[in-house]
């Protein structure tokens, strides 16, 4: 690698100087089993089912044993979390195994996380709990499924170890069963991958780092990409223009990912500058949630309970923060300040397109005219007041009949007959209004119903499924995950048999926070 590592060896904590990374070996555990994999994360990275069941994998993706050609080490990076600049932090728990190269030529790493402890672990220990990696690991896939960019996940493995998490973070302070997460992604890079050399005045570091991000993550934005990495450097192929584009393409694929999150009703929930993918991607699947019933305003994580930054509907302007202190970090490959705000601009006028075309998408319109925004924010305003699942009701929303339209078709997404009351007459009100939108567009009904079934999912990873998979993993049955997991794979088809898993949150789980950080 033509990236700087870290001199020194072994998982002492420390501050690593002038170095993107840091040699780690995982740390064996116990008694490894594999409870799940990702048959389309397997097939994508060439590997068959028996080489999934054979002991060599269970041993790589336990941190066991190393394949030919492993290389394993911990990225460095920092990040601003919630709000402050934190200095620091690195992967703690997760090491990167290397790359595959798949038989279509895709660069795929491989990276487990909770395998142990590595330089950056500071004060934690290194692992993961069951209960949070079944939750990473279901949601990166069904992310993907739903069309959402983000990292994947390749497997699940228990430890056969305990893992004792701190009360501070979930009520849980007794020992939980540990397990591993095989993540896989084209690259882990982070906003705080560039934050934490531009820190300490390391401009060297921050430019190479950026050169090699773009060779490999941003190839098509380089016009010989296949001339040698340190021959485009000698060509002064890396400068300012290139950066700027770069710049501006990482603004549009965030602005790209956080439109997909609103529309399918995912909250991060922890969106600091480390959780940011330099590559646009869904990263760090920790105290995310999914909105049952709209609510802009709430967030999974309970630890931001006060603050809230990483609420629902602020999820747009957090990544523009974000993007900020990003273009902040990168400023000094710039001599003015004007490309990053063009980027910076960027960002506001794709996450504007994108939003549009959830409006158009999700509520089966030709095309976007002037007053459908206010259309959708009107609607969002009752489905809010209303208590109204977001997923059952956009959902249901094909199945309205145009001449009589009323609230039949949306019946199941109440949760509470007291705001259905007051909000019904609105409801319909609005129903009215857009009956009269679609009578006036000229999209024929067969091909409305396919925009909206595909923009509207009717499965979606509620976070009472989640919960409920994890209740019986913990006891031992891991079918509740594989069958989740199976659903997630077809979110917008209808599935005959398994309409239970596009319930609405029962009333037990109602104010059940996403789960806990760790
Ligand atoms: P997160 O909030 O998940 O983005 O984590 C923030 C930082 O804490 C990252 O540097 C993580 O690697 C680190 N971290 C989280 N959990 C652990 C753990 N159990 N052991 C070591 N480091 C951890
Ligand atoms: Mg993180
Ligand atoms: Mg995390």
């Amino acid at each position: 690698q033509m990236l700087p590592g870290d001199p020194e060896h072994g998982a002492h904590r420390r501050q690593v100087l002038g170095a993107v990374w840091s040699h780690a070996p995982p740390s064996p555990v116990a008694s490894p089993r594999m409870l799940a994999w990702s048959t389309d994360m397997a097939s994508t990275l060439g590997l068959s089912a028996d080489d999934m069941r054979s002991d060599a994998m269970l041993a790589a993706l336990s941190g066991n044993a190393l394949l030919t050609g492993m290389a394993p080490h911990a990225a460095n990076y920092g990040g601003h979390q919630f709000g402050h600049w934190a200095g620091q932090l690195g992967d703690g728990r997760a090491i990167s195994l290397g790359e595959l190269v798949n038989q279509d030529g895709e660069r795929w790493e491989l990276q487990l996380k909770g395998a142990g402890l590595t330089p950056y672990s500071r004060t934690a220990d290194g692992r993961a709990v069951l209960r949070s990696s079944i939750r990473e690991f279901l949601c990166s896939e069904a992310m993907h499924h739903l069309g959402v960019p983000t990292t994947r996940a390749l497997s699940l493995v228990a430890t056969g170890e305990q893992v004792v998490r701190d009360m501070f973070y979930d009520g849980h302070p007794e020992a939980e069963p540990g397990a591993i997460v095989c993540r896989v992604a084209p690259s882990f890079l982070r906003f705080g991958s560039f934050e934490l050399p531009a820190s300490r005045g390391d401009i060297d570091l921050l430019r190479l780092l950026a050169d090699v991000c773009i060779l490999r993550d941003f190839p098509e934005l380089l016009a010989h990409p296949g001339a040698s990495f340190g021959q485009l450097r000698q060509d002064g192929v890396f400068d300012e223009n290139l950066y700027a584009t770069w710049f501006s393409q990482v603004c549009e694929r965030t602005a790209a990912m956080v439109a997909h999150w609103m529309r399918v009703g995912f909250v991060h929930g922890v969106m600091n500058t480390d959780n940011m993918s330099i590559l646009g991607l869904t990263i760090d699947y920790g105290p995310y949630g999914w909105i049952d019933d709209y609510d802009p305003d709430w967030t999974p994580n309970t630890t931001d309970a006060q603050g809230r930054r990483y609420r629902f509907g602020w999820q747009p302007r957090v990544a523009h923060w974000n993007l900020s202190r990003l273009a902040q970090a990168l400023s000094p490959l710039f001599a003015s300040v004007e490309p990053l705000q063009a980027g910076l601009d960027a960002y506001v006028a794709a996450y504007d397109r994108a939003e549009r075309g959830n409006i158009v998408n999700k509520l089966g319109l030709a095309d976007y005219r002037e007053d459908d925004a206010e259309l959708m924010q009107a609607l969002q305003g009752l489905l809010h007041e209303g208590e109204v699942d977001m997923t059952l009701w956009f959902r249901g929303l094909a199945d309205l009949d145009v001449r009589s339209p009323g609230l039949e078709a949306v019946d199941a997404a109440f949760y509470d007959e007291a705001k259905r009351r007051a909000c019904g007459e609105a409801l319909a009100g609005w129903m009215q209004r857009y009956a009269a939108r679609l009578r006036d567009d000229p999209l024929p009904a067969r091909e409305r119903r396919a925009r909206m079934d595909a923009a509207n999912p009717k499965y979606v990873l509620r976070n009472y499924l989640a919960q409920q998979a994890i209740d019986r993993a913990h006891e031992g049955d891991i079918s509740g995950v594989t069958e989740l997991m199976e659903v997630m794979r077809r979110p917008y088809d209808e599935q005959p048999g398994r309409e239970a898993f596009a319930a609405r949150r029962p009333d037990w789980a109602k104010d059940r926070a996403g789960c806990s950080m760790l």
